[in-house]
């Protein structure tokens, strides 16, 4: 089951990247494995995905602990500053950095652990009330406070487009955010690189490629809906 959703995810990855004259290698897949258990995942490894997507940091932190250590954890929901200590120096990449206080935290924790963490800003492009992350207009202002951190590395930015039955409704969130980057990128900020874009899940990251997406983050076309009473 995992598999074969696996090479139906992977299939329209490539036809998305040949449609608009993308190396379909361009574009990494993330498995958002959130609330799905190790078997799941090990399912996934087995036919060759390496990259895994968690919204909880302890979550994270429990699968990293019993999982095999070639896996890339990227954290992709809120984080609270007193779990950061959780996901630094598991996490490949943290995509959720959306506030100085969290900058401060994550800059701290990995100064302590003497590493550099790689680190997305997250943009709320809609400007949906129910999602966190930077207006478009305060993001370049607040990648110039982060570039002083030692400790981060800011890769790139992210998104979390709206709930849609029609994912050409978020074309426009994604071409504004890789218009954002392109504008920020030209500033030529210290330590910011803007080479990444983590947009697109499974309802929409077809148009999120065609957008120029580099990371798309799929769960339930890989693992199946999520049920998260039972948990
Ligand atoms: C859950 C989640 C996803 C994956 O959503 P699907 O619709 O199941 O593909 C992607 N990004 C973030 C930030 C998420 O929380």
């Amino acid at each position: 089951m995992i598999r074969e959703n696996l090479t139906d995810v992977e299939r329209r990855i490539k036809e998305a990247c040949l449609r608009c004259g993308r190396e379909p290698s361009s574009v990494r897949l993330i498995a958002v494995s959130k609330t799905k258990p190790a078997e799941m995942i090990q399912e996934a490894i087995a036919a060759g995905i390496l990259d895994f997507g968690e919204n909880k940091p302890q979550e994270l932190r429990d699968k990293y602990d019993i999982l095999p250590k070639n896996l890339r954890w990227h954290m992709i929901g809120n984080l609270q500053r007193n779990k950061v200590k959780y996901v630094v120096g598991r996490a490949v990449m943290i995509h959720s950095l959306g506030s100085d206080e969290l900058a401060e935290s994550i800059e701290k924790e990995a100064e302590k652990k003497d590493l550099i963490m790689p680190v997305l800003a997250e943009v709320n492009m809609a400007g949906e009330s129910s999602k966190s992350g930077l207006t478009p207009e305060e993001t370049e202002a607040f990648l110039r406070r982060v570039s002083s951190m030692k400790h981060l590395k800011v890769k790139g930015l992210m998104t979390i487009a709206p709930m849609t039955e029609f994912p050409e409704e978020n074309r426009v969130y994604f071409r504004e955010l890789r218009n954002l980057a392109v504008d920020i990128a030209r500033k030529n900020i210290d330590n910011v690189d803007m080479y990444e874009l983590s947009m697109g899940m499974t309802g929409d990251f077809e148009v999120a490629i065609e957008e120029g997406a580099t990371m798309v983050r799929v769960g339930t076309g890989i693992f199946g809906a999520r049920n998260y009473g039972a948990l």
